[in-house]
């Protein structure tokens, strides 16, 4: 095996060689982007579980780039094959864009081989519908050992979220008291229901029990398809009023870990009601059930046999239209004085599908993916552990959103918000 490396950046030659894990949507959009730095990443390669996809990607990155990336098959829940892949391969950093269930599995690859590692979503075992991040930062003691840093959750949400509250701490608060996450989905794909990303990670998350965090302890509301569901019509810049549904999200864990004092944070989502009325049907009829039911002699999971039926997030962009909004909202206090600032991008789907053929879900995903490995591999972000990213350094991060296609804008709050 590969010797542990040195820290992330420590190295004479500047540009770096990585491996993508996961040839879907979110895989899609990291690949090109990180093919459009060609001075950051040196080399590229692609693997998944599917060569096909890997190839696919790889054939429109040389079309849309001109760029040749190097593909592989492999199953990245089997630890010993991608070590093996790893190993021949000497990747510096593996961008984990595969589900969440391959993420322990690919950590104890890079273990193996001494690679540093980066992701978008955090652990979750297939049997149960259930996220947290203990599993991974079991991890810390392990990477810290081998001199490896372990990024976690670098997408928009977690991701840039977590970097606005990083932002905002820095430089427009001496104490934040109240955080809300407000993510809204404006776009319209043309098709009665799909989901934006994986469907089954997404009918899993937002089906859920939902939980906020309120003067020092999580509290328990109903699922949005409940009656009790908590929601409010939000006024999103660009795109107007939208319901916004209470939902939970992992980001909400690291950042009460790492934000001493917050009083209250939430995370708001926006739902149609079409998508609501189409999710409760299935919800009923247990087309959304994890466990193996018998159908015709065989074992089948209903939430995958649903998943074969919808259309494939990645294919929905060429007719999508309409604009993401997603930030953060402070409540805090600077030189003694009340502020509440807005902090928030503005993505759009048509324009996502022009520049890397992609809906701004998986833009808004695959972008801060590339721009967090930029930061490793350039030796901005340091460190030998497990880390989320409000405790890295947010200054450059947030410059490269503004020139890698996430522009932001920063301004005083003076709306209002459910109590
Ligand atoms: P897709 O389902 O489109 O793609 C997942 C890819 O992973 C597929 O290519 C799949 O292969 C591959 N894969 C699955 N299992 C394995 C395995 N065992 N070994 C190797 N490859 C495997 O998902 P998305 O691109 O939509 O999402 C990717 C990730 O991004 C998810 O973890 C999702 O939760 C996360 N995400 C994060 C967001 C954020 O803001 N933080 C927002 C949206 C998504 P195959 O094609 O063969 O099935």
């Amino acid at each position: 095996m590969t010797p542990a490396a040195g820290r992330v950046g420590d190295k004479e030659e500047t540009m770096a060689k990585i491996m993508i894990i996961g040839a879907g949507g979110v895989g899609n959009v990291v690949a090109k982007k990180c093919a459009m730095h060609p001075e950051v990443f040196g080399e590229i390669w692609l693997a998944s579980r599917t060569l096909a996809k890997c190839e696919a990607i790889a054939a429109e990155v040389k079309q849309v780039c001109g760029v040749e990336i190097s593909t592989a098959r492999v199953d990245a829940d089997n630890v010993a094959e991608l070590a093996a892949l790893l190993d021949r391969v000497g990747p510096e950093l593996v961008i984990n864009v595969a589900l969440p269930y391959q993420d322990l599995h690919i950590m104890d690859a890079c273990l193996l081989c001494g690679v540093h590692y980066l992701d978008t979503a955090n652990y979750e075992p297939e049997d149960t519908a259930h996220f947290e991040y203990s599993w991974q930062w079991a991890y810390q003691d392990r990477f810290r050992d081998k001199g490896l840093m372990a990024v976690l959750g670098c997408g928009f949400d977690p991701g840039v979220t977590n970097v606005f509250c990083a932002y905002a701490r820095k430089h427009l608060y001496d104490s934040i008291e109240t955080i809300d996450i407000l993510d809204c989905n404006a776009g319209d794909h043309g098709h009665p229901f799909a989901t934006n990303f994986n469907p089954e990670i997404n009918i899993r998350e937002v089906t859920q029990v939902v939980r906020h965090w309120r003067d020092g302890a999580w509290v328990e509301t109903p699922p949005i398809l409940d009656d009790g569901a908590v929601h409010f019509s939000f006024d999103y810049p660009l795109v107007g009023p939208r319901e916004s549904y209470l939902l939970y999200h992992e980001e909400m864990e690291s950042l009460v870990r790492h934000f001493d004092g917050l009083r209250r944070i939430r995370f708001w989502m926006t739902f149609g009601q079409p998508y609501l009325t189409h999710l409760k049907v299935l919800e009923n009829i247990g087309m959304t059930r994890i466990d193996e039911v018998e159908f015709e002699g065989q074992k089948i999971v209903p939430i995958r046999f649903l998943k074969a039926l919808l259309p494939d997030p990645g294919s929905l962009g060429a007719t999508y239209s309409g604009k993401t909004v997603i930030g953060c909202i402070f409540d805090g206090t600077r030189d003694g004085k009340r502020r509440r600032t807005y902090l928030y991008n503005v993505c759009d789907h048509a324009e996502s599908f022009k520049e890397v053929q992609s809906q701004a879900i998986s833009y808004t995903t695959g972008v801060p993916a590339m721009i967090g490995a930029m930061m490793m591999v350039e030796g901005v972000w340091r460190g030998e552990g497990v880390f989320n990213i409000e405790q890295l350094d947010p200054d450059r991060f947030m410059d490269e959103l503004n020139k890698n296609g996430l522009p932001w804008q920063v301004v005083d709050f003076d709306g209002t918000l459910p109590d």
